[in-house]
């Protein structure tokens, strides 16, 4: 084995500075990475948030608008008769406060409607049936009677936010 000479050892020094010059910016892309991905903890977009509820900010692309019939109703006797058992047809025992409405029965319960001027727009869920809720006849849910019986008959468009199969 022959002694290094200058070449040789100036070769060694210049494979070295390229190894640590690779070594040190790898270091620094590691260094640097963290701050452009989503810490922990952080709130992500409500784009993300699939769950049906008053978060919605806007409406899926394929909604449906449907002109109804709008009535009122509330849990009393006059409104129900023999069904005024305070448990909607889809067995939902009714609280007070609650905000639902019966459909006909082409639309399945726990679809999503929003009526314009109920519970201030937001989709609420097709919790019950009626026997002259029917074609495109709907009922929204009063607590009062009077609450019903100021709310009378609309015709408006309703969005079917989220539709159940
Ligand atoms: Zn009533």
């Amino acid at each position: 084995m022959k002694p290094l000479d200058v070449l040789d050892i100036f070769a060694l020094l210049l494979v070295g500075f390229v190894i640590s010059f690779f070594l040190i910016a790898n270091f620094a892309m590691l260094l640097s990475e963290p701050s452009n991905s989503i810490p922990e903890g952080s709130d992500i977009p409500s784009a993300f948030d699939a769950r049906p509820s008053a978060k919605h900010s806007s409406l899926p692309s394929s909604f449906e608008l449907v002109e109804m019939n709008i009535s009122a109703y509330c849990p009393c006797e006059k409104c129900c008769g023999r069904f005024a058992d305070g448990i909607t047809a889809s067995g939902h025992r009714i609280q007070p406060g609650d905000k639902f409405v019966a459909a006909p029965l082409n639309i399945p319960f726990g679809t999503l409607l929003a009526v314009p001027g109920y519970a201030e727009g937001l989709p609420v869920p097709v919790l019950d049936r009626g026997g002259a809720i029917k074609g495109n006849k709907l009922d929204v849910y009063m607590d009062t009677h009077q609450e019903a019986l100021n709310w009378g008959r609309q015709y408006l468009k309703v969005k079917i936010v989220e539709e159940q199969k």
